[in-house]
């Protein structure tokens, strides 16, 4: 009994498979790149799973890819001795879209093509993308540790359903041939092949293999068959950065992050000192769809002695960079690392705060080097790393100056001023670094409590983001200038208070002691003092919090918090 079913893909499976025929119909290629990468990624997972169950190999732990073209069958094969898979897991992974942030990509859809196209490359196109050339896709394979018999057979046109029946399979791992499409046979020639596998895969560390043919030396009517190793083969990050070119990292890039556009920063080091390790970073050009899910994060991936370990390590970096993907591979941990250990590993924990504190150090390079680009990564990632500021003490200085933030200096919503250049502006005699937090950044910008500092010229952070809340809690001071909220407490500017601003305040107070004895007594309970003040210039009143108590805003964000 071999259980053949025929299965509907996953609504969402259907949906995306069209759009991604259409939109990446100009760059098609893509198609092998994504198979080979997934090849390799089986090899990872098997050779981690090994070193616990050395059986797993079945006598052979030289992890390969295979790419053959088939002239006469139309097709082209993409076969690893990987991981392979179960039929549930064929069911689980091929059938349905598992992604986290799938949802949100879902919504994020316009219909408009370009655009659409964009979003597509961003969610990761995938397995799917073998039907950009195929009309029909056949996948054979085996989990490493099953028997035989256990092989699985997945095929499908792509038009909405899938088979599944169970087959015998000698070789473990995964087999994808891809019957072609009638105007693809571009993808039948093997230069082409070998080209794309040179442009997108060189940095795949398992050999690419392709079988090549060949008359023999002897007898010109003999044919050889000789395996071809298509690719460099070695591991990207422990070469030299000077023969790295930006090409290379790009692509390798691509296969770490499942992003199909270009980097924004490329970060490679080779750090040597008590703990040797090779470090390669990269800083994305957007922020992924599942940036706000705390969970699933695919990070960086922890090698030792280019043996893959695990994925998405949360040892290797903490959760405000968490956008950051690519390699560590040390030299010092043992092979059998398991998560248990990576917890209280002191060797771990030294990798991590090197890896930060590079990553960190190339931010502000950026910062100084390319605004521009920093002014994107700020877009796309500032909310992020602002939560280093309240998680990371230890670097919370360095974190600090890569914050950027609106003022009422240029008074927009495009946060662009450091504290640094806020301090090398502040007024004579100014001691403070001067804040306003509100829900939005209209409400900031408005506030009355602007009023003498906007007349008295003195620059004001304008906070409208809900992490905002929680920064100024932790972050009370910059360089030795403390930053005060100009909501709470009795308006202090120190040595930029006027002196005939003051004695016209205490004179109010007494002159209007009865009116604002009154107006106390009709607010009794909802306030806990009324004052005249000068901080205002246009508008008649204003609440202001207590300088022990919180501030309004906060107040509001815990309320809605149900605190
Ligand atoms: P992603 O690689 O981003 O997870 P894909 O669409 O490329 O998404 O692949 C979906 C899933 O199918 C993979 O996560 C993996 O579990 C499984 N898979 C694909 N190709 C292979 C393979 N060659 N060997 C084992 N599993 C595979
Ligand atoms: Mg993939």
């Amino acid at each position: 009994d071999n259980h053949k079913e025929t299965l509907g893909f996953q609504a969402e499976v259907k949906q995306l498979l069209d759009l991604m025929i259409h939109a990446l119909y100009s760059n098609k290629e893509i198609f092998l790149r994504e198979l080979v990468s997934n090849a390799s990624d089986a090899a990872d997972k098997l050779r981690f799973e090994a070193l616990s169950d050395d059986g797993l190999y079945e006598g052979d732990s030289q992890l390969k890819i295979w790419v053959e073209v088939n002239q006469d069958a139309r097709t082209i094969s993409i076969r690893d001795n990987g991981i392979g898979m179960s039929r549930e897991e064929v069911i689980e992974n091929i059938g349905t879209i598992a992604k986290s942030g799938t949802r949100q990509f879902f919504k994020a859809l316009t219909g408009d093509q370009a655009k659409d196209a964009q979003l597509i490359g961003q969610f990761g196109v995938g397995f799917y993308s073998s039907f950009i050339i195929a009309d029909k896709v056949t996948l054979t394979t085996r989990r490493a540790g099953l028997t035989a018999e256990h092989g699985v057979r997945w095929e499908s046109a792509g038009d909405g359903e899938y088979t599944i029946e169970t087959v015998d399979k000698a070789q473990r791992g995964t087999e994808i041939t891809l019957h072609l499409r009638d105007d693809e046979d571009e993808f039948l020639q093997e230069y082409r092949i070998k080209s794309i596998i040179k442009k997108y895969s060189d940095h795949i560390t398992l050999p690419i293999i392709m079988p090549t043919v060949s008359t023999d030396e002897n007898d010109e009517n003999l044919k050889v068959i000789k395996d071809e190793v298509v690719n460099s083969a070695t591991a990207l990050w422990v070469r030299n950065k000077a023969d790295v070119t930006e090409e290379e990292y790009n692509e390798f890039y691509k296969h770490v992050a499942h992003d199909f556009e270009p980097p924004l920063l490329t970060i490679h080091n080779k750090v040597e000192g008590t703990m040797e390790y090779n470090l390669l970073a990269f800083i994305p050009g957007r922020a992924p769809f599942d940036l706000w899910d705390r969970n699933t994060r695919r990070g960086m991936k922890l090698y030792v002695r280019r043996i893959f370990i695990m994925d998405d390590s949360e040892q290797l970096l903490p959760p405000y960079l968490r956008f950051v993907r690519g390699v560590v591979d040390s030299s010092d941990l043992p092979l059998n690392v398991s998560r248990e250990i990576l917890q209280q590993n002191k060797q771990i924990e030294s990798i991590r705060s090197g890896t930060v504190k590079k990553i960190l150090g190339a931010l502000e390079n950026l910062a100084n080097n390319e605004p521009e680009k920093y002014a994107t990564f700020w877009r796309e990632f500032g909310k992020v790393l602002k939560e280093g500021i309240v998680d990371d003490h230890s670097n919370r200085e360095k974190v600090a100056k890569l914050l950027r933030f609106s003022t009422t200096h240029d008074d927009n919503n495009q946060p662009a001023i450091s504290l640094e250049q806020y301090i090398g502006r502040m007024k004579e005699g100014q001691e403070k670094i001067y804040y306003i937090t509100a829900e939005t950044f209209a409400a900031a910008k408005s506030s009355p409590h602007l009023e003498i500092f906007r007349k008295k010229g003195i620059e004001v952070v304008l906070l409208s983001e809900p992490i905002d809340e929680w920064l100024v809690m932790h972050l009370t001071e910059f360089e030795g200038k403390s930053l005060q909220s100009i909501t709470k407490g009795s308006l202090d500017l120190g040595q930029l208070e006027d002196q005939a601003e003051k004695d016209q305040v205490e004179k109010a107070n007494t002159e209007k002691k009865p009116l604002l004895e009154r107006i106390q007594k009709v607010l009794v309970g909802k306030v806990k003092e009324v004052r005249t003040t000068y901080r205002l210039t246009n508008s008649p009143a204003c609440l202001v919090a207590d300088e022990q108590g919180m501030d309004a805003s906060l107040e509001r964000l815990l309320k809605a918090a149900g605190q």
